[in-house]
């Protein structure tokens, strides 16, 4: 998996970390929304949490991809369509945008992936490092659903890469904490998932957790009917209603915790 090391390791994740690390201090500079927990407390648990999952993204979920990419030279858009390349990049961005758009409601409806989802929904703040909280369980579920979107677009090795790379930066930017002028933000909303979009999907009021759950591309959420804006962010109060105590959201809580009783 030579192209995935040229690709992803070589060039996306130093990137990755550059993005992470610039929001991280933006986020510090303009809060959207007042942080309620110790900033170290929530690094160290969320660090933890993904070193797993990154894991298997790395060695399961990247070489999966590839993999099939390699093998499929028949199947999808991609290869029944015959456009030129720019096209076809479109194309599979919104293939596999949509697909992640899919597997998202599905986490929020099917009780069995919302108990893997439902930790990274239980951080009690919302900012860059809430990126990091994903339990490993829903990496290894998103290789079936999210394997079956890549077959669907026909896409090619390095056209999953460039979509992976892209869609982890709009991951870090929509979860960040990071106050842009409200004007600026109407106008990115109208492409592309924002801050103050997805922090309405991380509100403890199930009416708000059951909107916005598109990840690169905003447009799903409104072709759906579950788009949902709101400028002022002091109202929502992060989390889920039922996991409100953070002295019992340790690490190994957190990652022991779809295994038991919810
Ligand atoms: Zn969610």
């Amino acid at each position: 998996m030579g192209l995935i090391n040229k690709i992803f390791d070589k060039k996306a994740a130093p990137l990755l970390i550059a993005i992470y690390v610039l929001l991280f201090v933006a986020e510090r500079r303009r809060k959207l929304r007042k942080p309620t927990e110790p900033l170290t407390k929530r690094i160290v648990i969320n660090s933890i949490v993904a070193v797993p999952a990154f894991g298997l993204l790395r060695f399961v979920f990247l070489p999966a991809m590839v993999k099939l990419t390699l093998k499929n030279k028949t199947y999808g858009v991609g290869y029944l369509l015959p456009l030129p390349s720019f096209l076809r990049l479109i194309c599979t961005f919104l293939i596999l945008d949509y697909g992640n758009y899919l597997w998202h409601v599905l986490n929020h409806r099917v009780p069995l992936l919302w108990r893997f989802h439902v930790v990274h929904h239980t951080d009690l703040d919302l900012d860059t490092n809430t990126a990091l909280r994903f339990h490993f369980g829903e990496m290894i579920g998103s290789v079936f659903f999210r394997g079956l979107f890549v077959l669907l677009s026909g896409a090619t090795a390095k056209e999953v890469l460039a979509y992976e790379l892209v869609f982890e930066a709009a991951t870090q930017f929509h979860h960040s904490n990071m106050k842009l002028p409200a004007v600026t933000e109407t106008y990115l909303n109208k492409l592309i998932v924002t801050p103050r979009m997805h922090g309405i999907h991380h509100s403890i009021n199930k009416d708000e957790t059951d909107s916005n759950y598109s990840v690169i591309f905003s447009f799903w959420d409104r072709m759906h009917q579950t788009f949902k804006i709101n400028p002022y962010q002091n109202h929502i109060i992060i989390g889920v209603p039922e996991y409100r105590d953070a002295k019992q959201m340790t690490a190994r809580y957190l990652l022991t915790m779809p295994f038991k009783k919810l």
